[in-house]
């Protein structure tokens, strides 16, 4: 008990760093409960992000002026920084996208041209966001190739043993998230690849909702590629990382083609540049890229370990009072979790849940959270999302759990 009020007191201290969280919603104070579509910013983001316009504007790579060595290096310095993140041996490993989703479509394209065949497999879940789903399914439909998929239980949890029988000869590739974003479910993700990799398949972690809240390691997962976004860890939009191994995304062809990834360029051959650039074409997005960079300094400040902590006991605390909601159940019941609660009341619709508790200054997600097969799973069309960061607190958690109350006896 102590140790929880001293990591309430601990985490609550951080919200004066984001100026979001000061702020007002139809005359209640704001309570952020949509960090699993996308995080709050810190002040130093927000900050690195006007200095770096203010004062450091450039271009990076090409230029031999002062202003460009000055935003190349805080560019680069990034690289070193997610490197460290997520625990790569390589600085070349990693590959700046626009977010998970540009990172698992970089993937599809090109680990498909090189090496998916008609008749190979890939191997998804029942659970996945739609980003990684719709990227197989257009491979699969250009190839030839088949597309199968992982069941889960009423508890949203994978089925390892249809797992373990999905896998064969042909299977090529699993594309697998780490936590989904509309149960919460934390997968054995290790376990998995270790399945895949003994039939000689690749796995990629789609890791959008577990690299903003636990420590990754993505040599210990063994991962060949993990995919995040920047936005969803305290960072700008428009920038995400893929991770891939590098005699990996070395066998594998460039997507676009245009400046900063090519070494010599002539009408009869071009030659590529070397990793990481050989993915990077054309002028990046160097604020976003400085910015993410600082985002990652600021969760590294507090720790990863902590966060997820923290996080967890918002969960358990959430979970057991939205439990003695009448007529309330939650969707994803996993032993494993992030800390996404899902649910659904009797007889009311989830956009109505919604759309009332924002005018009670709440703001959750409604809807099927870009994962249509999961709700068909559960026979739904949507449910209602509460999902926590470290920036949120039991106080919150309680005025949610009166305001949902309360929204329920008005609507039924
Ligand atoms: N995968 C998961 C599990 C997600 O939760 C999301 C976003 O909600 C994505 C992929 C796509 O991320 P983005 O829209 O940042 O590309």
């Amino acid at each position: 008990m102590l140790r929880s009020k001293s990591n309430a007191f601990h985490f609550a201290q951080f919200r004066k760093d984001f100026p979001m969280l000061q702020k007002s919603m139809h005359g209640k104070p704001l309570i952020y409960f949509d960090s699993a579509a996308t995080t709050q910013k810190p002040q130093s983001v927000i900050n690195t992000i006007t200095d770096f316009y203010e004062n450091h504007y450039s271009t990076v790579h090409r230029a031999i002026y002062e202003l460009a060595a000055y935003a190349t290096e805080h560019y680069e310095s990034t690289r070193h920084k997610v490197k460290d993140f997520i625990h790569a041996a390589k600085v070349e490993e990693i590959i700046f996208t626009r977010g998970t989703t540009d990172a698992i479509n970089l993937v599809a394209y090109s680990f498909g041209k090189a090496f998916i065949k008609p008749e190979d497999e890939i191997i998804i879940a029942e659970m996945e966001h739609h980003s990684n789903i719709i990227p197989w399914q257009m491979l699969c439909e250009d190839r030839g190739a088949k597309l199968r998929i992982i069941p889960i239980n009423d508890n949203a949890e994978i089925e390892l043993e249809e797992y373990a029988k999905l896998l064969n000869k042909n299977t090529k590739l699993v594309a697998i998230s780490h936590v989904s974003n509309s149960t919460g479910t934390l997968n054995p993700v290790k376990q998995m690849v270790e399945m895949a990799h003994n039939f000689g398949a690749k796995v990629l972690v789609d890791g959008a909702q577990s690299a903003p809240h636990m420590t990754i390691n993505v040599q210990d997962l063994d991962a060949d590629f993990f995919a995040f976004s920047g936005h969803k860890l305290y960072g700008p939009t428009g920038i995400g990382i893929l991770y891939g191994k590098e005699e990996l995304l070395n066998q594998m062809p460039p997507v676009q083609g245009g400046g900063d990834m090519v070494n010599v360029v002539t009408f009869l051959k071009t030659t590529y540049s070397d990793l990481p650039l050989k993915f990077e074409a054309g002028t990046p997005m160097i604020a976003e890229v400085i910015g993410l960079g600082a985002a990652i300094d600021y969760v590294q400040a507090i720790g990863l370990d902590p966060i997820s902590h923290w996080e967890q006991e918002l969960l358990v605390h959430a979970t057991k009072l939205i439990e003695t909601v009448k007529g309330v159940r939650i969707i994803g019941t996993a032993k494993e979790k992030g800390a996404i609660l899902s649910f659904v009341a009797e007889g009311v619709h989830p956009l109505d849940m919604g759309t009332m508790l924002d005018l009670r200054g709440i703001a959750v997600r409604t809807g099927h959270h870009c994962a249509q097969p999961t709700m068909c799973r559960f026979g739904l069309s949507g449910t209602c999302r509460a999902s926590f960061a470290f920036y949120n607190t039991k106080e919150e958690i309680g005025i949610f759990i009166g305001a949902l109350e309360e929204v329920l006896d008005t609507l039924r």
